[in-house]
């Protein structure tokens, strides 16, 4: 075949480009393939010089001139080149193996150059060296961080390419947030500028990163520039010359976790044909990624071994599970799958106290090991009592995990006291007499003594009972002391003890108590629950009692010397009066009596429902409810108090934080019940006090128990005062902030009454502004206040802050707050507080 038919042959070909020039290297002929390789039409390209196309240094073209010359001149050689480069439109170059000859073309002598695309070969060849590198990586890296950065850089700085970014996708703004970026300084900039977004409505969510999440799938995009899916970024890539670009997802447990993200200064670098490769990479850091995890588990699992016990529980610094062991499958009859991923309230029972989970949860985020018997509620529904010890667990410094580890003692300890139960039990109530609870006393010390626990020893004495059995009969005092045991039992955990010490004397020994306060807890709310009315037969009894408590072990190191004090402790209380609660030891009473007392009669008042929640809705400008406001109540008797008579008090004694958990609880159920009536829940906001503010765990413990109640998280408002930013703007910025972000809104309440400032409400992401009572009152009659509040709305408008009215009375308020533009109205006028029944009513109508 000579040279003319070979050029014949190939300019056909839909693989290699031919082209053609004469004299001076005036291009004459160039078929599509090589056309498509450069990106220029035909008109482009016929009449130019081939040497523009070509890309070499000075002495490279000059040879190449020379060459040009001798061909058509009509002289005959070949020339081959592996490497040959050329320049595409669109600045970048492009590899190929050149062959080149001589011939007659339109009856001049012509050079025909032959060109094959090496691209593809280039980014095969770029892909494996990538992967070799990163297997080398994977082997020897530990550390998540530094083996993400440094699958960056390995990709930018040894295969070449433009930018690499490993980065996660921000749920609530959908938004691609580098954390791994490796680039040259101007690229890094402006890929940490540009918007990457996975929302496909946005015109910058429309490119790889987007496909890669949504589809789970590498995500390839061979010519950007061809593309105009990718219009939002054009100036971008023609500035960084971006050709090329790919998103590679990166799972973990199933789950995305990571993406990926490539970008080539070459086309056709990233090709379907690659894919398999690229899919390599994938699965290859995948692996890395879960190789690490397990690495940390297995330290973190030596640590929790070394302790020996039962279960190991491990969750994420937001106690969400990460890993259990097989006892913990065994004893929960959860699998490992149920229980990966849940947020470990999975095991909630709810028979803790309130300010337990408080310390739980203050304890661990403080970084330190929380030490307590602990129920859980287990797959069946039924609880198991463990000891269980939590220990944060921090690399480099900062808590990552918290590791669980328990023993179940439910069945160790029930054992022992159904042993005895066995042999030495009542007749009558089926409880443990008094030579047991001794023996179980001593058991427990003996344990106590070894561990560092507290307890309490408790006699229960109901103030005349032989009046009762004379009164009723003994049928129906029988009846009584059956239910007394029965109701002694609901109020504790299995592992407590009950025991008939005297035909009426009942003792309970409390095994493990976190601190010695803990028992007016459990004490006050036993009291509650026996203070209820007793039915034998047609009769309804009602019962005194008083009660005695000695403390393990400050008041003693043996159970007879306990049973001894406590029974003091009780002749004591009968002293008080009906109804009495007594602490052998004075100096313990007095030191702690008035929180005590105190907190036994807020225990007591939350148990008796004393505290109640009172609803006040608030309208928009047609008198339709849109919201509602918690204000707390506390009944005593026939006498409601009022707020501002008790919250002080509660604030002085730090008990503020319970009665607002209370709060809180209450309007999760109310909201729960408003849903179950098929009426549409409205916001509803309640009242913060600073310091529960500024508990550590206070969106933990919002988030967990709306998140198991599956409670929208924007139906709840919380109103925070003014002064509340003086002390420490930072923290409450940031409180506010990460609280948003859960999608809970904020009010500034009180607003206009000594701090006001509108600066600071720019600077914060406040959703309503409350304007104070004091100035609504005023508004009507004095001008200074009614611009005053005129310009507030119209400045919160522009803060894009909705404002509301507070204490709105009259027409002639309400008319006139309209029209300053207001958006909310709460008063008299509309509403007072209301009860929640009340509440569910008016939402029935809506209209006020
Ligand atoms: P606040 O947050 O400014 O609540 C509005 C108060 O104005 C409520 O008084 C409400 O009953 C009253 N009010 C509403 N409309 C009118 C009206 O048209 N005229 C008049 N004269 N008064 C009206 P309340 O319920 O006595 O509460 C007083 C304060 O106690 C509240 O002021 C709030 O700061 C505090 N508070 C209430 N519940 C809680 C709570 O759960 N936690 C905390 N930390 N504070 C609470
Ligand atoms: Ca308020
Ligand atoms: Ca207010």
């Amino acid at each position: 075949m000579n040279n003319e038919e070979l050029f014949n042959v190939l300019k056909n070909s839909s693989v290699v480009g031919v082209v053609i020039y004469q004299e001076k290297g005036r291009i004459v002929y160039a078929n599509d393939v090589f056309l498509k390789l450069l990106g220029y039409g035909k008109e482009e390209l016929l009449g130019e010089n081939i040497l523009d196309f070509v890309s070499g240094s000075d002495e490279f073209i000059s040879e190449q001139r020379e060459i040009i010359k001798r061909r058509t001149k009509g002289e005959r050689f070949p020339y081959e080149d592996e490497t040959h480069l050329f320049k595409a439109k669109n600045g970048s170059i492009i590899p190929a193996s050149v062959f080149a000859y001589t011939i007659n073309y339109n009856n001049k002598p012509s050079g025909v150059v032959i060109a094959i695309d090496k691209t593809k070969e280039e980014s095969s060849k770029n892909l494996f060296f990538a992967l070799s590198q990163i297997n080398q990586l994977i082997v020897r890296e530990d550390n998540k961080n530094r083996l993400l950065q440094a699958i960056c850089d390995i990709l930018v700085e040894k295969v070449g390419y433009l930018a690499a970014s490993i980065g996660t996708i921000d749920e609530i703004t959908k938004l691609y947030n580098i954390q791994y970026i490796s680039a040259s300084e101007e690229v890094k900039q402006a890929l940490l500028n540009t918007a990457i977004s996975v929302d496909e409505s946005k015109p910058y969510g429309k490119g790889t990163v987007s496909a890669a999440y949504h589809t789970g799938k590498v995500a390839i995009v061979s010519e950007v520039t061809s593309n105009n899916r990718f219009g939002y970024w054009k100036d971008a890539y023609t500035k960084h010359n971006v050709h090329s670009v790919c998103s590679i997802p990166i799972k973990k447990r199933n789950k995305l976790s990571y993406i990926l993200y490539l970008a080539s200064d070459s086309p056709n670098i990233f090709t379907d044909l690659y894919r398999h490769l690229l899919e390599e990479i994938q699965s290859d850091i995948e692996f890395a990624l879960e190789k690490i995890e397990k690495e940390k588990y297995s330290k973190m699992m030596i640590t929790a071994l070394n302790t020996g016990f039962d279960f190991v529980v491990i969750t994420d610094n937001n106690f969400n599970i990460v890993y259990v062991n097989k006892a913990t499958e065994k004893i929960t009859g959860y699998s490992s799958d149920e229980l990966i991923g849940k947020h470990h309230s999975i095991f909630s029972s709810k028979t803790h106290s309130i300010g337990f989970a408080r310390q739980l949860y203050g304890t661990l985020k403080r970084g330190e090991t929380f030490y307590s018997p602990i129920t859980y509620k287990i797959k069946d529904g039924s609880l198991v009592d463990a000891k269980v010890i939590i220990v944060p667990f921090k690399l480099e410094g900062k808590i990552e995990y918290y590791i669980a580890v328990g023993e179940d003692i439910t069945e160790k300890e029930e054992l022992y006291e159904q042993l005895d139960a066995l042999i030495n039990y009542d007749n009558l109530t089926g409880l443990i007499n008094r030579a047991s609870f001794i023996r179980s006393t001593e058991r427990f010390i003996k344990r106590a003594g070894i561990e560092n626990i507290v307890g309490a020893v408790v006699v229960i004495n109901p103030v005349n009972f032989k009046n009762i059995n004379h009164a009723f009969g003994f049928e129906a005092g029988n009846l009584i002391l059956k239910e007394i045991a029965a109701r002694l039992k609901e109020n504790l955990r299995k592992y407590d003890v009950v025991a008939r010490l005297e035909s009426d004397k009942f003792g309970l020994l409390i095994k493990e108590l976190k601190n010695e306060i803990d028992i007016t807890v459990v004490v006050a709310n036993m009291l509650n629950s026996l203070r209820k009315l007793y039915t034998a037969g047609k009769e309804r009894i009602s019962v005194a009692f008083n009660i005695g408590i000695s403390l393990y072990p400050k008041n003693g190191l043996s159970a007879s010397v306990l049973l001894d004090k406590a029974n003091t402790a009780l002749m004591d209380a009968k002293k008080k009066g009906e109804n009495s609660i007594g602490f052998f030891e004075k100096s313990l009473e007095d030191a702690v009596s008035k929180r005590v007392k105190l907190k036994t009669d807020l225990n007591l008042a939350i148990s008796n429902k004393e505290f109640m929640v009172y609803y006040q809705p608030y309208v928009d400008k047609n008198r339709q409810i849109v919201g509602a406001e918690a204000l707390l109540r506390w009944k005593t008797g026939d006498r409601i108090v009022l707020p501002l008579d008790f919250i002080p008090l509660l604030e002085q004694t730090d008990l503020i934080g319970e009665v607002e958990q209370y709060v809180f609880d209450a309007i999760l159920e109310e909201i729960c019940r408003i849903k179950k009536l098929g009426i549409n829940p409205v916001n509803i906001s309640i009242n913060l006090s600073e310091k529960s503010l500024y508990q550590p765990d206070l969106e933990e413990m919002i988030v967990s128990e709306m998140d198991r109640l599956n409670i929208e998280k924007n139906l709840i408002k919380i109103e925070i005062v003014e002064r509340m930013l003086v002390d420490n703007f930072n923290y409450v910025k940031s409180v506010i902030q990460s609280l948003r972000k859960q999608h809970i809104g904020f009010a500034l309440d009180d607003f206009g009454t000594g701090y006001s400032s509108l600066a600071y409400l720019s600077q914060l992401s406040i959703d309503y502004l409350k304007i104070d009572i004091s100035f609504i009152r005023a508004i009507v009659n004095d001008k200074r206040t009614r611009n005053i509040t005129e310009s507030t709305i119209s400045l919160a408008k522009k803060l894009n802050i909705k404002t509301v009215a507070e204490g709105v009375e009259t027409v002639e308020q309400f008319e006139l707050l309209k029209s300053f533009g207001c958006d909310y109205f709460q008063g008299y006028l509309f509403s007072k507080p209301v009860r929640a029944k009340k509440l569910e009513e008016l939402l029935k109508n809506r209209l006020l």
